[in-house]
């Protein structure tokens, strides 16, 4: 039986995007591979349709959290003052990068379950020392949240401030308005919305925001990455197979036929569950208006604990994913990337059926 997974990435892959790893061993250093490159960030570029002469798309070999840093790292000059928006494990992550780095920041914590409040947001902007940046998370994956960019955006506009965007989990599932939500740069990853492997992560940031880099990180300095790669070169040895599944993941993405076809084919998905577990009694603890397509966050059900529930869903091929910190005891979280049908869901409400028997 194949497992599939249902946690936010990494994702059940594609026969397709599978057999592209089998292509021939690469040197980094070949023009081959610096085609590669090439086609991965037109391609990166290609899915929100951004201008490249406005817009690059900068590589990295990591994670997803990496290219959040890089970005973080990289894209706050030297000067600069950065309000970190926080509504989620997520938001927290980018507060500790910048006090890793010693970034002068901000942070304005909202509950977990809340959406960013607008009025609180105006008014730290509006109140203290200005700030240049504001980092937020565009789709929580902690609760499942889908934060509102053009809002966010609009003060940060009126204000002189951009947007820094973890898009990690929205990133070609979910509409990005760059310029209406004046985003300077947003970080994503290949293995989960683009249905990639882990290994290959990136941030697409605007070219004046790469211009006034400031140099903090090593590994991961943007500008340098960006630079060498507008040249045909990199720095270090890339993850020469992770291209390989996020060149041909966004060949098939292509095919597919882009963000919106993939947000359609999520958003049934993900009501199918979210009806499916309705009817059994299980409540998403959002309404579907405020949440991704991505995934959604579910009550347990009363009497079951996380562990005996993943066990027996495993059991039955299906990978879920835990809450995190105290939302580990209250929730648990269905995510419908990757290579998953509507008769994989079907077996999926099957499964809750057979557990209460
Ligand atoms: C998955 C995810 C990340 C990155 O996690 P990695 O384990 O480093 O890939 C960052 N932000 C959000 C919102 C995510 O969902």
């Amino acid at each position: 039986m194949k497992t599939l997974l249902l946690n936010p990435g990494p994702v059940t892959l594609t026969e397709r995007v599978r057999q592209s790893l089998l292509q021939p061993d690469l040197c980094h250093r070949e023009s081959e591979f610096y085609d590669l490159q090439d086609e991965a960030r037109q391609r990166l570029l290609d899915v929100y349709r951004l201008d490249p002469q406005e817009w690059s798309a900068v590589l990295m070999t990591a994670s997803g959290t990496g290219a959040v840093e890089s970005m973080i790292a990289s894209l706050v000059p030297q000067h600069g003052k950065l309000l970190v928006v926080q509504n989620g494990v997520y938001g927290e992550r980018i507060a500790n990068i910048a006090k890793q780095y010693g970034i002068a920041y901000e942070t304005l914590a909202h509950d977990w379950m809340d959406a960013p409040d607008l009025a609180r947001i105006a008014a730290c902007l509006d109140t203290s020392e200005p700030f240049t940046h504001v980092a937020v998370v565009h789709h929580e994956t902690t609760t499942g949240r889908l934060n509102d960019l053009c809002q966010i955006g609009a003060l940060c506009r009126e204000r002189g401030a951009q947007l820094l965007v973890d898009a990690v989990s929205s990133f070609g599932a979910e509409a990005i308005d760059f310029s209406e939500a004046n985003i300077a740069a947003v970080a994503a990853t290949a293995n989960k919305c683009l249905h990639g492997v882990p290994g290959a992560s990136f941030v697409v940031a605007r070219h004046e925001a790469i211009e006034r880099a400031a140099s903090r990180a090593y590994y991961l300095d943007l500008a340098r990455l960006a630079r060498l790669q507008a040249q045909r070169n990199t720095p270090f040895t890339p993850s020469v197979h992770a291209y390989y599944a996020l060149v041909e993941a966004l060949r098939e993405f292509e095919d597919e036929g882009g963000v919106s076809t993939r947000h359609a084919r999520y958003a049934a998905l993900a009501e199918q569950v979210r009806g499916g577990l309705a009817s059994r009694g299980i409540a998403s603890i959002l309404p579907p208006e405020q949440s991704s397509v991505v995934l959604r966050a579910y009550d347990l059900p009363p009497g079951i604990a996380y562990e005996p529930l993943h066990d027996a869903l495993k059991a039955r091929g299906f990978v879920i994913y835990a809450g995190q910190g105290d939302l580990s005891k209250r929730l648990f979280r269905i995510s419908t990337m990757g290579d998953i049908n509507a008769s994989d869901i079907e077996r999926l409400l099957q499964a809750f059926d057979e557990l209460r028997r």
